[in-house]
């Protein structure tokens, strides 16, 4: 594909419309997603699933169960006592789809029987020694080779930091250079990177590249744009991820953006919002740097929903995904691609939630024929619990995100007690 064969914006329908969502070129047999609609948002999930799901996000959304809980469970597993019969069926079962790539299937099956894809994340954080960084890259090209030609897989994805020895991106601050043996692991990292690209790009396989603490995005913001300055050159196959916390972000977008126009090659991003706010600011205050986080939540929806749109208008050369539970955000998507007229199967354009979590937005975006993936996350109990206290810290802090799990879990149950399906 050259990138003169991609659409841009046609000028009719420029940001303003987007912006505002209007939806007055919606083909007309084509619906709007209905994200109240419970029924197809669990069609995958039998009763028994929903209330087991209706117990964990019961439990979750007590804050001192939650404190409790991920305590005990960190010093058992510290103290190697056997807790793995109390957390696998229930919170890993939920957020996770097996200890293997091959224990995933079933996860994988049960989504895409409703158009909805999956990207198999192997989670396992924390492993820093160099055996545990060979043996994650080993499984992340397992995990490249798994999703190639597998339309129910359409991407891969990594964290950097697992790929990484801890010391070089815990003395990495933006704007203070390398010292000798930093550049060396640097080096290291770009080599082991650019094996995982390369051999995306062999197997036509779109890499994503998770996004985490913000005092070494650069080091791997400059990795990532290497990567997609060489195996970009006729189609997004090198994904970055955009925190729209950070303020810093749209400008990075943009600049992006530009650099790829000039230099000839194509661009792909995960917009979020960002998972670490609480850590950014701490570390920022206890340092005395100025926080890299928008002041308060409307700055960074704000932030988010203007990346939506110029990735929209830029979708000539780029690729977007937008990896949120927000219905606001997801919905601006869904109607930009609508009012531009694209195709809802347009690859150009993708919607990602994390598996166990949203089932509202991704079944019923998918049912509507839009693009959508589910996160899987997969790995061994012990090393996918820092994941898995995320997720419980995560439905715990966020305000209405566990009460509206829980109300649209009790409709469905409601729903299916009175039609007896
Ligand atoms: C598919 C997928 C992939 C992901 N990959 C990554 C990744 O690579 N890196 C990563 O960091 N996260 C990642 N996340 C998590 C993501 O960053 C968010 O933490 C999570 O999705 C919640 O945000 P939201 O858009 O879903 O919705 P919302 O519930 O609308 O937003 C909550 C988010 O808003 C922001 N926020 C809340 N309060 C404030 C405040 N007072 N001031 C400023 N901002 C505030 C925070 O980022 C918070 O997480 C991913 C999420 C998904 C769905």
């Amino acid at each position: 594909m050259q990138l003169s064969n991609y659409r841009r914006i046609p000028a009719e329908y420029k940001r303003s419309n987007i912006r505002a969502g209007v939806l007055h070129s919606i083909r007309p047999k084509e619906m709007k997603p209905d994200f109240t609609n419970t029924e197809i948002a669990f069609r995958s999930k039998t009763s028994s699933d929903l209330r087991k799901a209706m117990l964990l996000f019961n439990t979750m959304a007590n804050p001192g169960l939650v404190k409790a809980g991920t305590w005990t469970i960190d010093k058992a597993f510290r103290m190697r006592l056997p807790v793995n019969w109390v957390i696998k069926p229930t919170i890993y079962n939920h957020f996770v789809g097996g200890e293997t790539l091959e224990d995933c299937r079933q996860a994988v099956e049960r989504q895409i029987a409703h158009n909805v894809k999956s990207v198999l994340d192997y989670s396992v954080e924390g492993n820093h020694e160099e055996e545990g960084i060979q043996a994650t890259l080993e499984e992340t090209l397992k995990s490249i080779r798994n999703a190639a030609g597998n339309p129910a897989i359409p991407f891969a994805v990594f964290k950097p930091t697992a790929l990484a020895a801890p010391v070089l991106f815990e003395n990495a601050s933006p704007g203070k250079p390398l010292d000798a043996r930093m550049e060396e692991e640097y080096l290291r990292f770009r080599t082991r990177v650019n094996i995982l690209c390369n051999e995306s790009f062999k197997l036509g396989v779109p890499l994503m590249i998770d996004a985490e603490d913000s005092w070494y995005q650069h080091l791997v913001d400059d990795t990532v744009e290497e990567m997609m300055r060489r195996y970009n050159r006729k189609e997004a196959i090198v994904f970055n991820t955009l925190q729209m916390y950070r303020h810093d972000r749209l400008q990075y977008l943009r600049d992006s953006i530009a650099r790829a126009r000039e230099g000839g090659y194509f661009t792909g991003y995960k917009l979020v919002r960002g998972a670490y706010m609480e850590k950014e600011r701490k570390r920022a205050e206890e340092m005395g740097y100025p926080s890299p986080i928008h002041p308060d939540k409307a700055a960074t929806d704000a932030a988010f929903n203007e990346a939506i749109v110029i990735c929209v208008e830029n979708c000539d050369i780029t690729t977007v995904m937008c990896g949120s539970h927000n219905e606001t955000s997801n919905q601006l998507l869904a109607d930009a691609i609508d009012s531009c007229r694209h195709d809802r199967t347009d690859n150009r354009f993708w919607f990602a939630q994390l598996y166990g979590m949203s089932d509202h937005i991704s079944f019923n975006l998918a049912h509507a024929g839009y693009n959508v993936t589910k996160y899987v996350p997969y790995g061994p109990v012990k090393n996918v619990m820092p994941y898995l206290f995320r997720r419980a810290e995560e439905n715990t802090s966020i305000a209405g995100q566990t009460g509206r799990e829980l109300r649209l879990l009790q409709m469905e149950m409601s729903r299916r007690r009175k039609t007896k399906s």
